[in-house]
């Protein structure tokens, strides 16, 4: 099937995750990962992470419904009309969709034509495995503060160092790593002209992962780098422009997490409205108590005011624009707003609502960490706050 329009993308996404959802329930992290990667490849979607240029979906029905820039980038309208319905299902499902873009955008953004030809159409037949390495123990929310480090040793260069909390780690084909080729961690330039980014294949001679878990479905480690050589065709971009790499990569896929926090908190608001109307207590469905009547009326609201934050920070995206406040507004009130959902869906569920293994258990746990990754609540509070003010 070749998709044309976004409904036609959402509607192959919704059925994919119907039948996808009970595959991936108690599998342990790796197998349901790679499972939900593979479910993905087999219904074509991977392709939706990657430009139509090279391996990537057709991008027909959005360039006839207001353009995308170019097919040299990925449909931000796209990934996020995918994620709302994949997340609707399952939090595996959703994050190895991503991954799949976020881990291989930099290669798309600033690699090399060589690069790109020979490693995103794997992407997009999900035969490789993406994943996109920035943060450290030290560089979190600041960047500024990367000290892994890539000296060039001829015609190549030498990465030692250490990224942590990094999707993917251990299941990964390849990682786009930001590293320092200058300065040295925390000068005041915030890393700008002194990080580049590089495409590291993981079976690279000393890389080494080491895995963790975190409260939701999601497979995340360590990735270390003890003397690790990449050639310089797997440089990408300018030495020095790894930043603007990185940032741009972030800006072009930050709106998709507004969007996937969204499938979660609908999800949610569905399991409420089906448990309210069917429990009864004190002789009536919990549904008939106005305070109840109020939470779902708001549930919905704040919801729906979300998805069209999402609505306008896609649109502006595809089309070129800036779009910077759009793109904060997104990812800060849409993720904010799935936490404040999925509570109220627990506290309609009484104890079931956090009985392991419930939905909404899992939809509690599975949005919580929306508001801290691609820059937390507080960081798009800063960038917002810095377009508005200064
Ligand atoms: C599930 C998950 C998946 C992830 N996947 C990846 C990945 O694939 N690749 C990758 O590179 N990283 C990944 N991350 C890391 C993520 O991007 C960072 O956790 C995030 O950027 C925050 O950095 P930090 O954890 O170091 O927190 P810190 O930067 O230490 O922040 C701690 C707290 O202080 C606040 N804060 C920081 N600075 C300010 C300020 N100036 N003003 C006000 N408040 C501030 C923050 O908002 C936060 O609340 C992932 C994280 C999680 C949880």
């Amino acid at each position: 099937m070749s998709e044309r329009t976004l409904d036609e993308l959402a509607a192959l996404c919704r059925e994919v995750g119907r039948t996808a959802e009970p595959l991936l329930e108690g599998l342990d992290e790796t197998s349901a990962a790679k499972k939900a990667l593979a479910i993905l490849a087999e219904a074509r979607l991977a392709r939706w992470t990657v430009p139509h240029a090279y391996g990537g979906a057709a991008l027909d029905g959005l360039l006839a419904g207001g353009g995308l820039a170019n097919d040299r980038d990925v449909s931000v309208r796209a990934l996020c009309t995918a994620r709302a319905e994949l997340a609707y299902r399952s939090g595996m499902l959703d994050v190895m969709f991503v991954m799949q873009g976020l881990g291989s955008y930099p290669v798309a953004r600033a690699g090399s034509e060589a690069l790109k030809r020979e490693l995103l159409p794997r992407v997009a037949s999900g035969e490789a495995i993406a994943a996109f390495a920035l943060t450290e123990e030290d560089a979190g929310s600041d960047l500024g503060g990367v000290a892994t480090r890539a000296e060039k040793r001829g015609s190549s260069w030498r990465l030692d160092g250490a990224k942590t909390f990094i999707s993917n780690a251990g299941i990964a084909s390849f990682y786009t790593v930001l590293a320092r080729t200058a300065g040295a961690p925390g000068e005041r330039d915030g890393g700008k002209g002194s990080l580049t980014m590089f495409c590291v294949p993981a079976d690279a001679r000393g890389l080494s992962t080491q895995r963790f878990e975190v409260i939701g479905p999601h497979p995340i480690g360590s990735v270390l780098f003890d003397g690790v050589e990449v050639d310089d065709g797997q440089r990408l971009g300018e030495v020095g422009g790894g930043l603007d790499v990185a940032l741009g990569t972030l800006a072009r896929f930050r709106t998709s997490v507004a969007a996937a926090a969204n499938g979660f908190a609908r999800r949610a608001l569905d399991e409420s409205l089906a448990r309210l109307k069917a429990r009864k207590q004190f002789g009536k469905p919990l549904a008939a108590n106005q305070g109840l009547r109020f939470d779902v009326a708001e549930m919905d609201a704040r919801l729906r005011a979300a998805e069209l934050l999402v609505t306008e920070a896609a649109n502006a995206v595809d089309r070129g624009e800036r779009a910077v406040k759009e793109v904060a507004r997104a990812k800060l009130v849409a993720t904010e707003t799935a936490s404040w959902i999925c509570d109220r869906a627990v506290q309609h569920f009484g104890g079931l609502g956090v009985k392991k293994g419930s939905v909404v258990e899992r939809l509690f746990r599975d949005t919580r960490a929306l508001r801290i990754y691609e820059g937390t609540s507080e960081i798009q509070k800063l960038i917002l706050a810095r377009e508005l003010v200064d």
